[in-house]
Formats: C-alpha cells, sequence, structure tokens
C-alpha cells in the first residue's frame, strides 16, 4: 500500500545531464530559477489558471499540516525501500563496482550542497530497462538503462544524481508526504481516487518541480567543475525521439518536454554561468 501510494508522487522519471569541461563558470552558484520557458498551456490558459490555483490551495494546506522533518522523510524512504525490496515488483542490481561508482558521485554532490538537510541518502541501480531515475526519502533509485546511458559521460551521471537529490532538498519530497497524509485523512486510506485526480490536477506543477530539480543539480554539477552542455544534449537527444509537440499531451505530462527542458536547461546555463551550449550540426 505505502508503495502504490508513494509512487503516485514519486515523480519519477528524472533526468538531468553534462561532463567536465574546462570552462570556468561565471558564478559559482545560480541566481536565477527562470520557469517562462515552460511553454505549458497554463501559462496562458484560463483553464489551466483555475488547475494551478487548485492546486495551490491543496498544497498550501498540505504544508500547513504537521511538519514533515528530515527524519521523517528519511523514515518514509526507508519504509518504501522495504516494500520495494519485499514486494520483489523492482529487482535491485548487487554489482560491487556501480555501487562504488554511484555511491562516489552521491557523495561528491552531499558535500557540495551549501545548506544541507539532515536527510540520509542511499542510492540503488534497478534491474529495469526503461530509461529513468526517481527518489523518495532519500532513497535515490537509477534504472539499470540509465546507468548504461551515463556511466560513460560523468557530468550526466552528476547531473542526473544531483537532479534526484535537488527533489528532496528543494521540498518536493516533504510536500508529496503531506499531501499523502492529507489525502489518508480525508479519502481514506489509499484515497486512490483523490490521489488520480490530483496527479493530473498537479501536472503542471510537477513540471516547476521537475526544473528546479534539473536547476539543482545542474548547480551542483556546475560546482564540482564539470561541462554543462551534455545535459543539454541529451535533453535535445531524447527530443528529437519525442512525438510532435501536442499543448494539451504536454499540458497532462508530469514531466516537461524534452524539447523545452533542453531550452530551459541552455538558457539557465547561459545567464548564470555564461556558457552557450550551442546545437552540434548533426
Ligand atoms: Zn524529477
Amino acid at each position: 500500500m505505502l508503495r502504490s501510494l508513494a509512487l503516485l508522487f514519486i515523480i519519477a522519471s528524472c533526468n538531468g545531464i553534462n561532463m567536465p569541461g574546462s570552462d570556468a563558470p561565471v558564478n559559482p552558484e545560480a541566481k536565477t530559477y527562470s520557469y517562462a520557458c515552460l511553454d505549458s498551456s497554463v501559462a496562458n490558459d484560463p483553464t489551466g489558471r483555475k488547475v494551478e490555483k487548485v492546486t495551490g490551495i491543496i498544497r498550501d494546506l498540505a504544508v500547513s499540516k504537521r511538519s514533515i522533518t528530515d527524519d521523517v522523510q528519511s523514515e518514509w524512504g526507508a519504509a518504501f525501500h522495504k516494500d520495494l525490496v519485499e514486494t520483489g515488483e523492482s529487482k535491485l542490481i548487487d554489482d560491487p563496482a556501480i555501487s562504488a561508482k554511484l555511491n562516489k558521485v552521491l557523495q561528491d554532490l552531499l558535500a557540495a550542497r551549501s545548506k544541507p538537510s539532515q536527510i540520509r541518502y542511499y542510492i540503488y541501480t534497478l534491474d529495469d530497462t526503461a530509461l529513468n531515475a526517481f527518489t523518495f526519502g532519500g532513497r535515490i533509485y537509477i534504472t539499470k538503462k540509465m546507468w548504461d546511458r551515463c556511466k560513460s559521460d560523468d557530468g550526466l551521471l552528476y547531473a542526473i544524481v544531483g537532479h534526484e537529490i535537488g527533489h528532496s532538498e528543494a521540498g518536493h519530497i516533504k510536500t508529496s508526504i503531506q499531501e499523502m497524509e492529507l489525502a489518508e485523512r480525508y479519502f481514506g486510506e489509499g484515497g486512490s481516487t483523490y490521489l488520480q485526480l490530483k496527479s493530473i490536477l498537479t501536472a503542471s506543477f510537477n513540471q516547476k518541480n521537475e526544473l528546479e530539480a534539473d536547476y539543482y543539480g545542474i548547480n551542483l554539477t556546475n560546482k564540482l567543475g564539470f561541462d554543462l552542455c551534455t545535459v543539454v544534449d541529451f535533453w535535445r537527444e531524447l527530443a528529437s525521439k519525442e512525438n510532435p509537440y501536442n499543448r494539451v499531451e504536454d499540458f497532462l505530462r508530469t514531466h516537461p518536454f524534452s524539447q523545452a527542458r533542453a531550452q530551459c536547461l541552455k538558457d539557465h546555463i547561459r545567464v548564470n554561468f555564461g556558457r552557450d551550449c550551442e546545437e552540434k550540426v548533426r
């Protein structure tokens, strides 16, 4: 039960990206976070504005409830992980070499945080053929396919793991836990109808969360001295495989379209770090 509940909010599918470079950053820390680049129908559409308002009310309500401390988040993460292992739905890969590398990436990133939380972090590889990564309560999961895509590109790997850390450090997971507790109180254990409805209502909000986590991961990756443009290239590559742009679909998606994400990150890197990630001529 915990897992199925949690999964609705995991805000999975988190990808970020980079690689080591020689350009010195203009600023070690990003000064601006812009969401104007999200060309979602939310921005100008009356329905979108209404949904955004409802979403805001739900979140404000959730946030006003009992405080979810870093310890509480870590406890939820541990319970989630136990459930994941016990149900056997997802299989963990036990490869010492991969674990060692991922743990180094994790520790490097955690050490680079400027205002660290006390959340306890762990990282795992999942035997999964989808290109994905997700997190909950300090537990970070990278699929084998994502590992294979990133293993030879350190910057990309750091940006992806940094993105997942960003979801916790920026309070997205905390809010999700509050929302789950609230849903259970009002709709009974599970509250699935509410959650399903809400997962649609919050689609646009989650796009912002995804971008905020992207920026967080990019900033840490930049701080550690990696080049950031391979992150943009990664999203361009995914964008080239996606369906043609569709506003309705974009609105309903939990995640920004890869094309928008590539553009947002390109802008972020140019504005904050003075680097222009030009598209390579194909
Ligand atoms: Zn994410």
